[in-house]
């Protein structure tokens, strides 16, 4: 049977309970175990697929097509396992289905409430499809104190009792402040936290303290004792200078070691943690770096392109170098600064998106990464501007653009309205937002001898999708007559789904979202050759 952590947080978000949790399933796995990594958020949206970036951050998507939470991205990165639907759902999904139930009569006219009926659906959602597990760990979105998640703690409370606390441990992180004025590191805070989650019957067996500084021994006692919690299970997660230090620091600080100790569970094998140290001392220790520009409607948020901004580090790794982000807001470029903001750049990056919003300003920068062979990947809508900007400005189809900003007569992307999936024929809408898109895991067929080919060293590619338009398969000939190749394609042959320029060192637009299955141990061939051809064209 399968042994349960549950992680929850106190006193601040953000305090990194995703990498925290994604930190101990490489150790656990490197330890020889098999994980599992899953996320329960208390907000009611069904799923994160319609809400901002500018709010949430990231949609992660997985392969068999959910739109999750940014934290799903953390696991499948450090564990290098493919998260799966089954491993992300918010109070909106439980209530959904409950009360879909409840519609349907599936109660048989029982009162339906938050206990036992929520609780045990989400209690059925942390078992399913662990049986061949050794750990499940499991997330708790928020912190502890917040009205939306109470339902997820007292589920996970019962869950205890029912696999037996032998079986199920709880992870409490927290922040210990140091204030500056005083010179003093704090527990007050974490005390309250922890008395808080017991208030709710849930007794913490390891507390990560997260600090900026040290936790001196007579302080982590304290905490011992006010929590108790014994001393070798208060553990201190000190501020690392990069997050791929994090797997090393918890090593160091036993993590790993006292949950083992917890299950009684005993391994000769030792955690490898050299690719970690490799990979550290390159972020750390690089001199060389290069610029690379993302020109996106949500960069002022940090979080907003998150599996983006790692894959570019990744490939930075890979090619020895540091890449430096340099974030532009298409919607406050002016067409007349783009030479001068993109002077410095190495290399030129549209992402995902969705609406008219700013895509001027994203045309003309593509015009201009063209025109002077700077390297340049749009990813989804980044191709689709890349395509729109080719048949402006080569095919003169002056009003050539995407049905996605209006009904027009040249939309050189249009609306998806077929595709298959698994030998079925999906279909698609504008009109329900919510899981309407293409999404997941598709195949693509490789064009022979095309660059695209070399660099994944492969005639056929799986990539995670997330769009609802894509480029209309009937311009195929025009475009590459003068030049813009369509080198991977559906099995079908009906959707486009990379091009790239023949003319040109390196510019490549794809229709999947590569960011997503790069992971620092085995960065995306991608965008290693995007940042070896920006080392080149420096
Ligand atoms: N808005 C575009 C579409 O739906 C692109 C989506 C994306 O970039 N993920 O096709």
């Amino acid at each position: 049977m399968a042994r349960y952590i549950f992680v929850t947080g106190g006193v601040v978000s953000s305090l990194g309970k995703g990498l925290s949790s994604a930190s101990l399933a490489y150790l656990l796995q490197s330890r020889g175990f098999k994980v599992r990594l899953r996320k329960l958020d208390p907000y009611l949206n069904v799923d994160p697929g319609t809400m901002s970036p500018f709010q949430h951050g990231e949609v992660f998507v997985t392969d068999d097509g959910a739109e999750t939470d940014l934290d799903l991205g953390h696991y499948e990165r450090f564990s290098g396992i493919s998260a799966k639907k089954t491993d992300n759902i918010t109070s909106g999904k439980i209530y959904s289905d409950v009360l879909k139930k409840e519609r349907k009569g599936g109660y048989l006219g029982k009162t339906v409430q938050v206990i036992p009926h929520i609780t045990n659906r989400i209690k059925d959602f942390i078992k399913n499809d662990t049986a061949k597990e050794d750990f499940v760990i499991c997330e708790i979105g928020g912190i502890i104190g917040d009205i939306e998640s109470l339902p997820f703690v007292e589920a996970i409370r019962q869950f205890s009792n029912d696999v037996g606390k032998k079986n199920a441990l709880f992870i409490h992180l927290t922040l210990v402040p140091y204030l500056k004025a005083s010179d003093e590191i704090k527990t007050k805070p974490t005390q309250h936290s922890v008395k808080e989650l017991r208030s709710l019957g849930i007794q913490p067996d390891i507390i990560i303290c997260r600090s900026e500084r040290s936790i001196p021994l007579e302080h982590r006692k304290k905490i011992s004792l006010f929590c108790n919690v014994d001393i070798e299970n208060v553990i201190q997660t000190v501020d690392v200078k990069t997050i791929y230090e994090a797997p090393i620091s918890f090593n160091r600080e036993n993590l790993d070691t006292q949950v083992l100790k917890y299950f009684n569970v005993k391994t000769k094998k030792k955690v490898n943690l050299k690719p970690w140290k490799k990979i550290t001392k390159i972020i750390l220790h690089t001199k060389k770096s290069i610029n690379i520009a993302i020109i996106g409607k949500y960069v002022n948020l940090k979080d907003a392109y998150k599996s983006l901004d790692e894959a570019l580090t990744h490939g930075g790794i890979k090619n020895n170098l540091k890449v430096n982000l340099i974030r532009i807001d298409s919607e406050n470029l002016e067409i007349s600064e783009i030479k001068h903001k993109l002077k410095r750049v190495s290399g030129i990056l549209i992402p995902g998106g969705f609406g008219k919003r700013g895509t001027e300003g994203k045309i003309e920068a593509i015009k201009y990464a063209r025109n002077n062979n700077i390297p340049f990947l749009g990813i989804c809508f980044g191709m689709q501007m890349a395509v729109i900007e080719f048949a402006r400005n080569e095919l003169r189809i002056k009003k050539a653009t995407s049905s996605e900003f209006g009904s027009t007569q040249t939309s050189v992307i249009g609306l998806m309205t077929e595709w298959i999936k698994g030998g079925k024929v999906m279909t698609g809408t504008d009109k329900d937002l919510g899981g309407t898109m293409r999404l997941g895991s598709y195949e693509a067929i490789l064009l022979k001898n095309s660059l695209i080919s070399r660099i994944y060293k492969s005639k056929k590619i799986n990539e995670r999708h997330r769009h609802r338009y894509e480029v209309n398969i009937n311009y195929k000939e025009v475009f590459e007559k003068k030049g813009m190749i369509f080198s991977g394609l559906s099995p079908d042959k009906k959707l486009p789904e990379i091009i790239e320029l023949k003319d040109h060192p390196w510019f490549f637009g794809v229709q999947f979202h590569p960011e997503f299955k790069s992971r620092p141990l085995a960065p995306h061939p991608l965008f290693s050759s995007f940042i070896k051809a920006a080392k080149n064209h420096k």
